[in-house]
């Protein structure tokens, strides 16, 4: 659990909804008080440069298609000249549809297609649809349409659908001077080019180490000894990639090995993206400032369930003493186990834990990784996993004949009562260039009597050569993970305004389903249903038990660890980033949140990606953390695959979609507000 790399994994889990959230704050984010006279007619809009190659000249033409069509949706709202309410909230919808597929879908491109050229041309394509986006959010001609809407009228999500309009449309400046909405709108564009330089600076920095001999590899797993032939040179190349780094970390007995790859590691996208976070991080907050926050943070907390950078800083604190008792006891178990190895070890390293965590869950739990993940070939995973979602949920999964973007993406459809409800992609193995955690990024939402919901989980797991390549059990927990919030994308895809539909509920609500579901990959029964080594033995009900007890063991290290990068996230955005020297800072917050300590010379934060997508809020993970043991308790009681207590859960908290607050859709399901209680009695039990 101490992982950090898993855990990175997991958190970038649903990039998309953090995507199509920020676009659509974006779109939504209010600003130029443009009249309809000051609305740039399309003819007037740049030109558009196709590329010379074939692909990504199809791509970006179907892109210009769709920009057009939101072109002349926006410059339409200054010829209204009557419309009834309900009228002006459809076109509204009419216009979030193509923006929401545009923008989801370069979203993916840029991440995932195998074509170079096209994941440029999917950047391009992003970026002006992030233009148009600003420009809508800073429409005066849709807001003062807006404010004059009879709210008194409208049913429940209508009502909240002009609310949260209205809101974000505050939140934009809409009612700033011209001088201001146009440097509000000149900082949005900016602000999107330095992120996307951030995240490509990681997607492509990933860097390799040579070994010299095999020996060197001495404690790793045969088959990736196998996979890890010398080169003509007689060197042994490993990269930063998950499925290179991970078993290193884990099982190689040679320290050095392990943290010169963690150094790389710790160093992917380092020096370049020092400078661009630097300027990520004051062009934020200039905007902020614009806007009458006094930090970034402040802004960005606002519309969350936390509501403020002090609140968020209260939550860690918080879990933060609750943790730190069993972090501390964890510690010094580590520590006596690395004397065995090393007499004169005063202290455990980061690229130290995994390994002798590994040891320890081995040793005192007798919970061998290499001997658990024999029941986990990838095939039948993902056949599991589809079975426990037919059987919770009652829904059919079946191959969708359609053309994907690789011939390594497989497609699905997914039926509730013989009709499908949505359509989903795996593209789950590692490809050069392409993203490199795993996410669920929305393609298209699913809209009432218009569309279905699309959307595919990214992924970087073993099984691309050989479908009966071995997952990690952490890899399984990953895949169900992701599944989750597939499953919540499919299942709410029946709203019809696109701005609740899928996973656009409160950012810091939006892990919590998934953050849930990982507890069935902890479940005896749940994983007799599907694992299973090569001779077809199903995995020991002893084993898993091991498995549950080794799994406690570095949960206060875990802890710790997520409050690093959550403090992290929220400290180089809560203030002028003027005052802040970003290694200075970053190392001192390891520091104090990390039993590990810094490593001298690493500089983690340049291939932390979540500064860019998530800025201040990694704490969401942690909270949402808090929300997910609570609502898991309720199938504890109930029972984990009881089809009854599934379709109450997927009815009361997944299929509103945002249409609700958060905090009322876990009341609903509860019967009572979510509380602290088990997550707190989850970090105290006795191990
Ligand atoms: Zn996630």
């Amino acid at each position: 659990m101490a992982d950090d790399s898993f855990t990175i994994h997991k958190i970038s889990a649903h990039m998309s909804a953090a995507f199509i959230c920020c676009f659509l704050t974006a779109c939504q984010h209010p600003n130029s008080a443009k009249t309809a006279a000051q609305v740039t007619p399309p003819t007037q809009r740049p030109a558009w440069e196709l590329p010379e190659d074939a692909d990504a000249k199809t791509y970006l033409a179907g892109c210009e298609t769709g920009f057009k069509q939101v072109a002349a949706e926006l410059d339409s709202f200054s010829t209204i000249k009557s419309i009834t309410d309900l009228a002006l909230l459809d076109k509204l919808n009419k216009m979030d549809l193509v923006l929401d597929k545009q923008l989801s879908t370069a979203g993916l491109y840029s991440s995932v297609h195998p074509n170079k050229n096209v994941r440029s041309a999917a950047e391009e394509c992003e970026q002006h649809f992030v233009e148009i986006n600003t420009d809508i959010s800073l429409s005066r001609t849709i807001y003062d349409q807006l404010k004059g809407v009879d709210q008194t009228k409208l049913n429940a999500e209508d009502k909240r659908y002009v609310e949260h309009l209205l809101r974000d449309y505050h939140r934009s400046g809409v009612d700033k001077d011209q001088v201001t909405r146009d440097r509000i709108k000149k900082l949005s564009e900016e602000i999107n080019l330095v992120g996307q330089q951030f995240d490509k600076n990681y997607r492509e920095g990933g860097k390799q180490i040579e070994v010299n001999s095999v020996k060197e590899l001495k404690g790793l797993p045969q088959d990736y000894i196998d996979h890890h032939k010398p080169n003509a040179a007689g060197k042994i190349i490993i990269t930063t990639d998950t499925p290179d780094y991970m078993p290193v970390m884990q099982y190689a007995e040679n320290d050095a090995l392990r943290e010169r790859l963690y150094r790389t590691y710790r160093d992917m996208a380092y020096p370049e993206n020092k400078a661009v976070l630097e300027n990520l991080m004051s062009k934020r907050y200039e905007f902020a400032q614009l806007l009458d926050y006094p930090d970034y943070a402040t802004y960005v907390t606002e519309d969350k369930m936390i509501k403020s950078p002090k609140n968020a800083q209260e939550f860690i604190d918080k879990v933060s003493a609750l943790a730190t008792p069993r972090a501390q006891q964890e510690y010094q178990v580590l520590l006596k186990r690395l004397q065995k190895i090393d007499p004169k070890a005063t202290r455990v390293n980061d690229w130290q834990k995994m390994y002798i965590e590994q040891l320890i869950k081995k040793e005192k739990y007798q919970v061998d990784a290499q001997k658990i993940r024999q029941y986990f070939p990838f095939a039948k995973v993902q056949q599991g996993i589809f079975d426990l979602t037919q059987t919770m949920f009652g829904v059919t999964i079946r191959p969708w004949q359609t053309e994907t973007w690789d011939p390594s993406v497989k497609a699905f459809e997914i039926l509730d009562n013989n009709q499908v409800i949505g359509r989903f992609y795996l593209d789950m193995h590692p490809r050069d260039g392409k993203y490199k955690h795993a996410a669920q990024f929305g393609i298209q939402s699913g809209i009432k009597g218009v569309q279905l919901p699309i959307a595919a989980l990214v992924c970087n797991f073993p099984g691309g050569e050989n479908p009966n390549d071995l997952m990690e059990h952490n890899d399984v927990e990953t895949f169900l993970h992701e599944f989750g919030h597939l499953l919540h994308t499919m299942f709410s895809g029946n709203h019809e305004r696109v701005a609740f539909s899928g996973t656009k509920t409160e950012w810091d609500f939006v892990e919590a389903p998934s953050q849930m579901l990982e507890e069935w990959v902890w479940d005896a029964d749940t994983l007799a249903s599907f694992a299973r080594n090569e001779k077809g033995e199903v995995i020991p009900k002893e084993l898993v038990n091991k498995m549950r007890a080794g799994r406690d063991f570095g949960r206060g290290l875990w802890t710790k660890h997520q409050l690093f990068y959550a403090a992290t996230s929220l400290n180089i955005y809560n203030k002028n980033p003027s005052t802040i020297d970003i290694d200075k800072t970053t190392a001192e917050i390891q520091a104090a949140y990390s039993p590990f300590g810094y490593v001298d010379g690493t500089h983690f934060y340049a291939s932390f990606g979540h500064l860019n997508g998530y800025s201040a809020i990694y704490y969401t993970y942690m909270w949402s953390l808090v929300i997910a043991s609570d609502m898991f308790s309720e199938f504890e009681k109930e029972g984990l695959r009881n089809p009854k207590v599934a379709q109450r859960y997927r009815a009361t908290v997944l299929a509103p979609g945002g249409a609700k607050d958060a905090a009322n859709l876990v009341s609903d399901f509860l019967g009572r507000p979510f509380s602290f209680d088990a997550f707190a009695k989850n970090l105290e039990k006795a191990h």
